[in-house]
């Protein structure tokens, strides 16, 4: 019988284990920096009030069951979905010309539209590729191998300003053949904290026209990163309207703090409503394979709240919140090394970064080093998360990334 002893053993996943450490240590100022969710300023998870209400709200619903939901998820939440991020007077929308399918989050989002490519893209004689950020979500590479996509790098951090290599992203733009696939973060680049500005984007999208790229947006903090769910959205509305070929994967994980509960949507634009509704029914064959049909609390919980305009501002309040949140603990952070301290080095990039993620520009030794002396477990990339900080632990962060600096 098989006994599976030819099965490799994999390594554990590193922040899944980096959280595993943390929990063991019994060091009373430990700091957990690794964590990729939001913690109010006591260091708990936070359920957003909003969706507290939500929740009530379909308890007592009556009318309610547990019946498969469509292959392609609940309409109602699909089509808000998809104002919520290509905008409400989008043309794309008004033109019919958007595909949506609801996936198990922005993880299901990004798998299905993977999927999607691999079997329904031109790729003609190309191979199949596609061009991620140097660095990404490390999920981003086992996603695309899984469905026969190989992952090939584009510079886009630089070590040296701690900020965007704008010329090797453009240059890459540049020199991939016509029609190749790029990967591009909507808003609040994971991990590192920094996004294209406007004129940037702007820039950017018209090299996409020029050689006929795709776009492939992944979306997972809109909202998160500014505070504002418009603002968050522009790099993919502004993309929509100049006509650049796109998908989008959304997901409602960290803005309505619905981790566990795999909300998420997949966004195709496409040129025409026949075309859209081509997309759609191959979707749905994929999906169908696949999960069969997606889950349904979640997506009534943010449903509700995106159709019903009370709630809609009380959702994005709880946003303002989380994100407000964070920008203080970036400028808390930023006061701390810079005016108390005197951190050597430059330390702009705190407050220059957006979201959830800041990448310090420490080395791999200091970051270790902050782990092993001062018990504050972050990635060894210098990545930190800034949700881990708050007020009674971002001095003790300050004054021992002061000292691995020294
Ligand atoms: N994409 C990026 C860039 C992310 O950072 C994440 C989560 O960390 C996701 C997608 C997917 O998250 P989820 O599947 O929980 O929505």
């Amino acid at each position: 019988a098989e006994s599976w002893q030819g099965v490799p053993l994999a390594p554990p996943d590193s922040i899944f284990k980096l959280t595993a450490t943390y929990k063991a240590d019994t060091f009373p100022n430990k700091v957990n920096l690794g964590v990729g969710a939001y913690r109010d300023d006591n260091n708990k998870p936070w359920v957003l009030p909003v969706i507290k209400k939500a929740t009530k709200i379909l308890l007592n619903d009556e009318t309610l069951d547990h019946e498969y939901l469509p292959i392609t998820g609940l309409p109602e939440f699909t089509s808000a979905a998809a104002k919520l991020i290509l905008g409400s007077s989008s043309p794309a929308i008004q033109e019919n010309r958007a595909v949506s399918v609801q996936t198990i989050s922005g993880t299901g989002a990004n798998h299905l539209g993977a999927l999607f490519l691999s079997r329904f893209y031109s790729w003609g004689d190309a191979p199949k590729r596609v061009y991620l950020s140097k660095p990404t979500w490390a999920n981003h590479q086992a996603i695309f191998k899984n469905v026969g996509i190989e992952p090939v790098d584009y510079p886009y951090y630089d070590p040296k300003t701690i900020g965007l290599d704008y010329s090797g992203f453009i240059g890459a733009l540049e020199s991939a053949p016509a029609r190749s696939v790029f990967l591009l973060h909507a808003c609040a680049h994971n991990p590192t904290g920094v996004d294209p500005t406007a004129e940037q984007w702007a820039a950017i999208a018209e090299v996409f026209l020029k050689k006929n790229h795709y776009a492939f947006f992944d979306c997972a903090y809109q909202g998160f990163a500014s505070g504002d769910l418009d603002k968050d959205a522009a790099a993919v509305r502004y993309f929509v309207d100049k006509g650049v070929a796109l998908l989008v994967c959304q997901s409602f994980a960290k803005n309505a703090g619905l981790y566990g509960e795999r909300v998420g949507a997949l966004h195709l634009v496409s040129k025409t409503k026949d075309a859209a509704d081509r997309v759609k029914s191959q979707m749905s064959v994929l999906q169908r394979s696949e999960i069969s049909n997606p889950p349904s609390h979640g997506a009534r919980l943010v449903s509700l709240i995106l159709n019903d305009g009370g709630l809609f501002e009380e959702w994005k309040a709880d946003i303002r919140t989380m994100a407000g949140r964070i920008i203080d603990m970036r400028k808390e952070l930023y006061r701390l090394l810079t005016e108390e301290l005197k951190t050597p080095g430059n330390w702009d990039h705190i407050v220059n970064q957006i979201g959830m993620f800041s990448f310090t520009g420490i080395s791999e030794a200091q970051s270790k080093a902050l782990t092993e002396k001062a018990h504050i477990y972050l990635t060894t990339n210098g990545r930190i998360s800034m949700a881990g900080l708050n007020g009674s632990n971002v001095r003790y962060f300050a004054e021992n990334l002061d000292k691995v600096v020294r």
